[in-house]
C-alpha cells in the first residue's frame, strides 16, 4: 500500500519576501508577512491589502505582532487608509490583531459569525494555546456576499472544513481567490476535530474545483498557480489517507495512537498531535460514510477503538 509517487501533491516552499514590508504582489494586491513562523504557519500569516486609497486588510494576523504598526506606517506614506478589516476565519494567527487594527483605524470588521455557544472556543488546539479568537463582526458575511469599495470588489465563498467559519474571497476582475487556510501551496491544511471536519473539507475542495479562479493567494506561503489541478491532488491525497487508515484497521491497528506511526513514519514529534487529529478527522469521515464504526457507542473521541464495517 505504499506508492510514494501518488501520495503527495506538489508542494512549494519557495516564497521570496521580507518580514514586515508591504509588497505589491499582483495588480491591486499587496502583502505583509507577519513574523509568526511555525510548524503550522510556515513563514507566518500573510496579511493582504486589497485595493488602493481606501483599502481592505484581509487577516490582520496574530495579536501583539509588529504588522499593524508597519502596515499603518506604510499606508500613511502613500496617503491611504484601512477602510475594511476582513477575516477568512477566526483562528488566532489571523484574527488576533483584528481588535487592535479596528481600534487604530475605526474600520468595520467583516467575516462569518461563529455560533454564540460555540463549543470549540476556549479549548486548546493542535498547535497549543487557545486557537480561536472570535470577532464580533460589524458586518457578518454569508456565502455570496460582497465587500466593495471604489477600487475593489470581493466576493465571499464559504469553505468550511479547516474551520466552520472559513471564507475564501474572490477578487472581481482579478481571477484571484484569497484561499485562507483552505488551500495552501506549502502544505496540507490542518483538519482537526472538533474545529475541523473532513466531510466538509472535501465538499469545499470539490466546490473549488468547479470554479474558474486563476490563482490562489493563501494565508500562509506563496501563490498557488493552476489551483484546480492542485486541489485535485489534495483530494487525492486525502483519499489516499483514507485508504491508509482502512489498511491500518485491516492490519489490526484499531486505535489512533497505533495508526499514526504506521501512516506517518518519521514525523517530527511536534507534529504528532496534529497528525493524530488528522487521522481522527479521517476516521470521523469514514464513520460518516459508514465504512467504519467506533466500537464504543456515543460521540467519537481520540481514545476510542475503531472497526471496519465493510
Ligand atoms: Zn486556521
Amino acid at each position: 500500500m505504499t506508492n510514494p509517487n501518488h501520495k503527495t501533491p506538489s508542494f512549494s516552499r519557495e516564497m521570496p519576501f521580507e518580514y514586515g514590508k508591504l509588497e505589491q504582489i499582483a495588480p491591486g494586491v499587496r502583502r505583509i508577512v507577519c513574523e509568526n513562523p511555525g510548524p503550522f504557519t510556515f513563514k507566518g500569516t500573510n496579511l493582504y491589502v486589497v485595493g488602493e486609497g481606501d483599502v481592505a486588510a484581509i487577516d490582520p494576523g496574530p495579536a501583539g505582532g509588529a504588522q499593524v504598526d508597519l502596515l499603518l506606517d506604510a499606508l500613511r506614506q502613500t496617503g491611504e487608509r484601512v477602510a475594511h478589516i476582513i477575516l477568512t476565519h477566526c483562528h488566532a494567527d489571523h484574527s488576533g490583531a483584528a481588535a487592535a487594527l479596528k481600534k487604530r483605524t475605526g474600520a468595520p470588521t467583516y467575516g462569518m459569525a461563529r455560533k454564540i455557544d460555540d463549543p470549540v472556543i476556549g479549548k486548546r488546539g493542535p498547535s497549543g494555546g487557545d486557537f480561536v479568537i472570535p470577532v464580533a463582526f460589524d458586518v457578518p458575511l454569508h456565502h455570496g456576499d460582497t465587500v466593495r469599495d471604489a477600487s475593489f470588489e470581493l466576493h465571499a465563498v464559504h469553505t468550511p472544513g479547516h474551520a466552520p467559519d472559513h471564507l475564501c474571497f474572490r477578487l472581481a476582475d482579478g481571477d484571484i481567490l484569497f484561499s485562507g487556510d483552505t488551500v495552501m501551496g506549502w502544505n496540507t491544511s490542518v483538519v482537526a476535530p472538533p474545529e475541523g471536519n473532513m466531510g466538509d473539507y472535501l465538499r469545499s475542495l470539490d466546490m473549488l474545483i468547479g470554479r474558474n479562479d486563476a490563482v490562489y493567494f493563501p494565508a500562509h506561503g506563496g501563490p498557488v498557480h493552476e489551483p484546480q489541478r492542485f486541489v485535485k491532488a489534495l483530494i487525492f491525497h486525502r483519499r489516499w489517507r483514507e485508504l491508509e487508515v482502512l489498511e491500518a484497521l485491516r492490519a489490526g491497528a484499531t486505535r489512533i495512537g497505533d495508526m499514526v506511526p504506521r501512516i506517518y513514519n518519521g514525523l517530527e514529534p511536534a507534529l504528532v498531535p496534529a497528525a493524530a487529529l488528522s487521522v481522527f478527522a479521517t476516521l470521523e469521515h469514514l464513520v460518516e460514510k459508514q465504512l467504519v464504526a467506533a466500537t464504543r457507542p456515543g460521540s467519537l473521541d481520540m481514545a476510542q477503538e475503531f472497526a471496519l464495517l465493510a
